[in-house]
């Protein structure tokens, strides 16, 4: 028997779940349904979160006051992925991937979303973005389906 060592086993895994949202990613995807981002405003310090959330982070309040936000924001951040990982294996892309985090415009956090329709070279922090819609809609977080440069 070989007295190699096992640095590395790939067990390819998929655990398709169902689970209940909850009332604010609820009112959140509905949204999304109309084509509409909705945040949700603390009656505290008055910082609007997307997605919502029950509790403010900061005052520990309820919040309960929706607001719409976007389409339209900033991009705060990003990263160029020249990878994905599937099923436990590097593939790497003939199309970078674009991800970004973006200040929507009347948001006081950022939401996580894809950049497409620009070059990885020109995505940089400052680029006004506008959110593109997934039509028709399909009661899905990706209802939000990715983000353009503003025209
Ligand atoms: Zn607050």
């Amino acid at each position: 028997m070989s007295e190699s060592v096992v640095t590395n086993v790939v067990v390819p895994m998929n655990f398709p779940y169902n689970y209940r949202v909850g009332q604010y990613i609820e009112t959140y995807i509905r949204g999304l349904g109309e084509g509409k981002i909705l945040g949700i405003k603390c009656p505290s310090c008055g910082k609007v979160m997307v997605p919502p959330r029950k509790i403010c982070g900061v005052c520990d309040r309820v919040m309960e006051e929706w607001v719409e936000v976007g389409p339209e924001g900033t991009v705060e951040n990003y990263t160029v992925g020249h990878v994905r990982l599937n099923l436990g294996e590097v593939e790497r892309l003939d199309t970078p991937v674009l991800l970004a985090l973006i200040k929507l415009d009347g948001a006081d956090s950022l939401l996580a979303g894809e950049v497409r329709g620009i070059e990885p070279e020109k995505l940089g922090d400052g680029l006004r973005v506008r959110a593109v819609f997934k039509d028709p809609a399909g009661d899905s977080l990706s209802d939000l389906e990715y983000f353009e440069p503003e025209k």
